[in-house]
């Protein structure tokens, strides 16, 4: 518009077409119109009322279309591109085609959202399952343990876990410079409990035994059964005296607690003999040595029953001798 009012001499009508009288008028009407624009820039507004309000209807008209635009633009930014413009020619088609390409991309964009939404959903899916079926198999796992590590009727520790369990603490005792005991129970005329009770008593009975035995443990002491219905404890900590002591309160716990019966309470008592390994003993705290020491013990249970049952008999404190035969009498 500068350019416009400072240009004082407009372009003149080509040469070609001086002789055009239609030409030469349009010219000249162009020429009047441009002499008007000009001087209404200026400031000036006394020309003649029908040329003013031409041009001012004109940019009252423009006005309003950029008004409109502005607030079509408004309503893109807010989403909507339903909007086109359709008085601006080239701009027209540049602003319906960006709105046009916005509606598509914005289409998509929702289509891959969707997708997205659809497959979180059937991986969070999946997640749950594995993390149930992770959990039961976690479960099943520990369940075949604890079976493949105890015995089915007592729930004791079996005589295979039993001896590797005690493996690992006379070498933890070893290293602890601390004395330990083994222990061995045996139930007192128990095939007479089977005669007269029958099997299912005596299963009960073996049951009573281990529930009554374990609740006299302290927390580091263990419990296994060797077979049939003789238990094998582990004293830690423990002197020959304090692991006599500890046998003394199982029979003693046994002896007074009678198991109930429909017909009255079930007499049992029991014997055991201990035997005790002291840190500074030769030898490796393998297998052997283990299966050595529960035979000193099993000596002193049988000197038990020799000398009248219900009672508790302690093994001489000794080193196993290499040459130690296990005894087997189950
Ligand atoms: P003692 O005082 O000399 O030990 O006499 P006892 O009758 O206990 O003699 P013994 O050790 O020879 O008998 C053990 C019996 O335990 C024999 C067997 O039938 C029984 N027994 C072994 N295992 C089980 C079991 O799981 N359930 C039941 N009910 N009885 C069992
Ligand atoms: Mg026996
Ligand atoms: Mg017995």
């Amino acid at each position: 518009m500068d350019k416009l009012i400072s240009n004082a001499e407009p372009p003149p009508l080509p040469s070609e077409l001086a002789d055009d009288e239609e030409a030469q008028n349009l010219h000249n009407k162009l020429l009047a119109l441009r002499k008007h624009m000009v001087l209404i820039f200026k400031g000036n507004l006394s020309q003649d009322i029908t040329e003013r309000g031409y041009i001012a209807g004109l940019l009252k008209s423009h006005l309003a279309n950029l008004r409109h635009l502005t607030w079509q633009v408004e309503q893109v930014a807010k989403g909507d591109f339903s909007q086109r413009v359709d008085f601006m020619g080239d701009f027209s088609e540049a602003f319906n085609h960006m709105a046009s390409q916005l509606d598509v991309t914005l289409k998509e964009l929702k289509e891959t959202e969707e997708a997205l939404r659809n497959l979180t959903g059937s991986l969070s899916q999946e997640v749950r399952a594995r993390t149930v079926a992770v959990h039961n198999l976690k479960q099943s796992e520990a369940r075949f343990k604890y079976l493949a590590e105890h015995d089915p009727l007592t729930n004791a520790l079996n005589r295979r876990s039993f001896f590797n369990l005690v493996e690992s603490e006379f070498k933890a005792a070893r290293i602890k410079n601390a004395p330990c005991c083994i222990a061995m129970l045996d139930i007192d005329f128990f095939k007479k409990i089977n005669d007269i009770h029958g099997h299912n008593i005596g299963d009960l009975a073996l049951k009573h035994v281990v529930s009554l035995s374990s609740a006299s443990l302290r927390h580091a002491d263990r419990m296994g059964r060797y077979g049939g219905e003789e238990f094998l404890f582990f004293f830690a900590d423990a002197d020959l005296e304090q692991g006599t002591r500890a046998a003394e309160r199982i029979r003693k716990s046994i002896a007074e607690n009678r198991m109930k019966l429909p017909s009255g309470k079930l007499p049992m008592t029991v014997s055991l003999g201990v035997s005790i390994v002291l840190p500074e003993w030769p030898g490796e705290r393998d297998n052997a040595f283990l299966q050595q020491i529960v035979a000193m013990a099993d000596a002193a249970l049988y000197q038990a029953k020799q000398s009248g049952r219900n009672r508790v008999c302690a093994a001489p404190i000794a080193p196993p001798a290499p040459e130690t035969v296990v005894a087997n009498k189950k």
